[in-house]
């Protein structure tokens, strides 16, 4: 009988740090490798560039990555597939910006069959029994971080095995993320799920032990792909739970305010510490609990965004609704990030930085890409 690895949870060399500060940030742009990247990308330990976490906090854009990768001069097809998954960002954001509240609902076909509406106990307490998945498990609740290949793994387990509908297990795993976003997270379990895509995703055993350097046999997912298509819900993943999450907000502090000065708006969306730079505004970061009441995120994750908030000289804190802050400064002076979250706000909306100028929705990532590609391969 194949011996499996022992399953060591809570490991401290499992955590990925993400650091915070602004020097730390743009020396991790400056170490990708396209090159590397593109060769294994899939792998468990792939040359990745982990800077999601900041791009999705809007402190570096998905255009500044690019323009990084563009200043190495290499040819375009050895940069290709990093600047093409770029792209799926950008791709996402503006089927967000399109499509709004409907990201939240089945988007093109209905998820099918569903047996409930809850998320496995085992993928939440990681105790699937396969180990790496466990192990990432529990890696997401230390550090915030998962691999993508991993969360295309997570995402059929709940969607395509334990037959749950996407939305509760993906609230869950976005609440974990560091990088959390709503349409990344949110649409790439449509996908998963064959709710934005017209085939579910599947992965076995053998898979995973290719790309998670793992020998594991004997598991729920230890089959041919034609055996899922009559698979029943494996007896390990009937346990379901509900997602429940109360985000802890910092105390509630008034800012200090100058009611006719101009003030920059950011967000959980907009951390960007280049936007203005060295002007002269007050800047408030508005946290609105009624945001986090509907997306709740978990405190290492706001814990994460206070510190990146700290690479924005003399930016305060207010907890509190955009309307609050409206009653305190002159909105004909306040500025803020376009953003399908800041739709009730006031004042100038600027837009944020993308990759090319296409814009709208695309019903396919290949028909949007097609379009940027042309755009910017050009540049
Ligand atoms: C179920 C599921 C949930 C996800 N949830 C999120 C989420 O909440 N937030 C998030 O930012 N990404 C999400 N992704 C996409 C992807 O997994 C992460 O962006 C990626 O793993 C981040 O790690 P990295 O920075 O090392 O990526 P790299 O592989 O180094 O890629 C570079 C950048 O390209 C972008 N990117 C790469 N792959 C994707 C992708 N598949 N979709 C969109 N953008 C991509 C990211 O901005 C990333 O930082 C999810 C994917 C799946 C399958």
């Amino acid at each position: 009988m194949q011996q499996t690895k022992k399953y060591l949870p809570k490991q401290n060399h499992l955590v990925q740090p993400f650091p915070t500060d602004l020097f730390a940030i743009e020396k991790r742009i400056q170490s990708i490798n396209p090159v590397k990247y593109a060769a294994s990308r899939n792998f468990k330990d792939g040359a990745v560039t982990r800077l999601s976490p900041y791009i999705s906090r809007g402190v570096i854009s998905t255009k500044q990555v690019f323009q990084y990768i563009q200043s190495l001069d290499l040819p375009w097809s050895a940069c290709e597939k990093l600047i093409q998954e770029l792209a799926w960002r950008d791709y996402w954001q503006q089927v967000w910006k399109a499509k709004g509240e409907g990201i939240f609902q089945d988007l093109k076909n209905e998820q099918k069959p569903i047996n409930n509406h809850q998320i496995p106990s085992a993928i939440v307490q990681g105790k699937t029994e396969i180990e790496v998945v466990d192990q990432a498990i529990e890696e997401l609740y230390q550090s915030g971080y998962m691999h993508n290949h991993m969360r295309m793994y997570v995402a059929s387990i709940c969607c395509n095995m334990a037959k749950s509908h996407w939305l509760n297990p993906a609230k869950w795993m976005y609440s974990h993320l560091l990088d959390g976003d709503l349409a990344s997270n949110h649409l790439s379990w449509q996908w998963v799920a064959g709710a934005f895509s017209n085939k579910k995703y599947f992965a076995n055993q053998a898979n995973i032990n290719k790309y998670f350097q793992s020998n594991q046999q004997g598991t729920f997912l230890d089959l041919s792909y034609e055996e899922f298509d009559s698979l029943k819900t494996p007896e390990l993943l009937l346990e379901t739970e509900g997602f429940e999450l109360e985000t802890e907000l910092p105390p509630i502090q008034q800012p200090i305010l100058e009611r006719s000065k101009k003030t920059l708006i950011y967000t959980y969306y907009n951390l960007d510490p280049y936007w203005y730079k060295g002007e002269d505004f007050q800047r408030i970061l508005l946290l609105e609990p009624s945001v986090f009441r509907k997306y709740p995120v978990s405190q290492k994750c706001i814990d994460f965004a206070l510190a990146l908030s700290e690479n924005i000289p003399e930016i305060q804190v207010f907890v509190g609704e955009f309307a609050e802050l409206a009653d305190m400064v002159d909105t004909n002076n306040l500025i803020f990030k376009e953003h399908p979250l800041c739709l009730h706000y006031q004042g100038r909306m600027e837009s944020r930085d993308w990759l090319s100028s296409v814009e709208g929705y695309f019903p396919s990532f290949f028909a949007f890409w097609k379009k940027v590609k042309k755009e910017i391969a050009a540049t």
